[in-house]
């Protein structure tokens, strides 16, 4: 096939969606008003950013009173962990439960919080990385103020059993928080029917711009605020809002639940072509959970293969691809996340990241499998440790 560009890296970040970027058009340009203004300007902004509070509670059934705009997805997960823990501190809760796969966000903040005299418990995950509800159950003590359990993971596209996690923490009586930063607007969340009382979601994983997330906090749920000063969004977030961003957020929601079920339905279609055409490659295994992952994401472990070296030859073919998680990529260590679920250092050397999205065609998977087939077969080739 002839050279093509394919970006095929959607878990890393998206392209901005063309209705995304008109939306905002005015607030970069002539709507320039300050949401917390009194005048007719002032108040335009202010009712297109309750306008995109409502659409991102639309696509995960909250109220957009719960929904609180933040600068990304990272800054939603601090909040969750260090605000609430912060605000348990006086009542003598001081634990809290994760899992060893979730993404650095959480993980570095668990790390910054057990400095400051806070316990965690890291649950193991199973081979696919989901977190065993009998594990999560026998680590809930007494003083468990909360469990922060990915919804989705971003590098094995693993999606947890959410409800039932939700389930139990409900009758634990323990917060339950969930980074849904690769999950929502890519499968269906229900913060009521899942019990979910903390979500994080990030902006420019669904079409809409870099540097905007959002974190539902269910009513009632104590939480300190990260960032003091002005007051905006009801003293949980200062800072003057970002209302373009903020209003493209809103508009990518909005998309993306008139759309979910056939943008899902499409993505498993194209990440079966490519799944079925990758593991047709000799030594070649696919990580994750074979039906329980995100639609568009495709992971795998190539043997006898640098994942590094891999993805540099992909480029040179016009092909955006990663190795283990975008943000550890520079780092020689494999994944936490592929030594996680149990894989040997050797294997997770290996690893390969597809990640598709709407605007991927079938002959984007076409052209995927016939320039990967060739880059192995040239690695490989130069590899002392390849034995067919
Ligand atoms: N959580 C998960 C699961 C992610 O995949 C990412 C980004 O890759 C983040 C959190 C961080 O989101 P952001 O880049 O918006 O800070």
């Amino acid at each position: 096939m002839e050279d093509r560009f394919v970006y095929a890296d959607n878990a890393a970040t998206t392209p901005i969606d063309k209705r995304v970027l008109d939306k905002m058009m005015p607030f970069l340009t002539t709507e320039y008003g300050n949401a917390s203004t009194l005048y007719a300007l002032g108040q335009s902004s202010h009712r297109a950013l309750e306008e995109a509070r409502e659409q991102v509670a639309l696509l995960m059934n909250a109220d957009p009173k719960e929904i609180y705009f933040t600068g990304c997805g990272s800054e939603s997960d601090n909040m969750a962990l260090r605000g609430y823990l912060h605000s348990r501190q006086a009542k003598g809760k001081k634990h809290m439960i994760t899992s060893c796969i979730e993404h650095h966000a959480i993980l570095y903040t668990a790390q910054a919080l057990e400095k400051e005299g806070f316990e965690v418990t890291y649950l193991p995950v199973d081979e696919y990385g989901k977190v065993r509800l009998s594990d999560l159950e026998a680590a809930i003590r007494p003083d468990t103020a909360l469990v922060s359990i990915m919804f989705a993971n971003n590098e094995i596209g693993t999606v947890n059993d959410i409800a039932a996690i939700g389930k139990l923490c409900r009758e634990k009586g323990v917060i339950f928080h969930t980074d849904a930063v690769q999950a929502y607007g890519h499968v269906p969340v229900d913060v009521k029917a899942m019990n979910i009382d903390m979500l994080s979601l990030s902006g420019h994983k669904i079409n809409a711009p870099k540097g905007v997330g959002a974190i539902y906090i269910r009513r009632g749920v104590m939480v300190e605020p990260l960032i003091t000063g002005g007051g905006q969004e009801k003293n949980r977030r200062s800072g003057t809002e970002n209302i373009a961003s903020i209003v493209g957020l809103g508009e990518a929601a909005r998309i993306k639940r008139e759309n979910l079920d056939s943008e899902m339905a499409y993505l498993r279609g194209l990440s079966r072509k490519l799944i079925d055409g990758v593991l047709k490659m000799p030594q070649t295994i696919l990580t994750g959970h074979p039906t329980d992952r995100l639609p568009g994401t495709c992971s795998f472990c190539i043997n006898a293969i640098e994942g590094e070296s891999l993805v540099l030859r992909l480029d040179m073919n016009g092909i955006c691809a990663s190795t283990g998680s975008a943000c550890s990529t520079g780092s020689l260590e494999p994944s936490h996340v592929l030594l996680g679920i149990g894989l040997s250092h050797e294997i997770s050397h290996g690893s390969l990241r597809l990640t598709l999205g709407p605007q991927n065609t079938e002959e984007d998977v076409d052209y995927i499998l016939e320039r990967l087939k060739g880059v192995v077969d040239v690695l490989r080739a130069m590899s002392p440790i390849w034995h067919a």
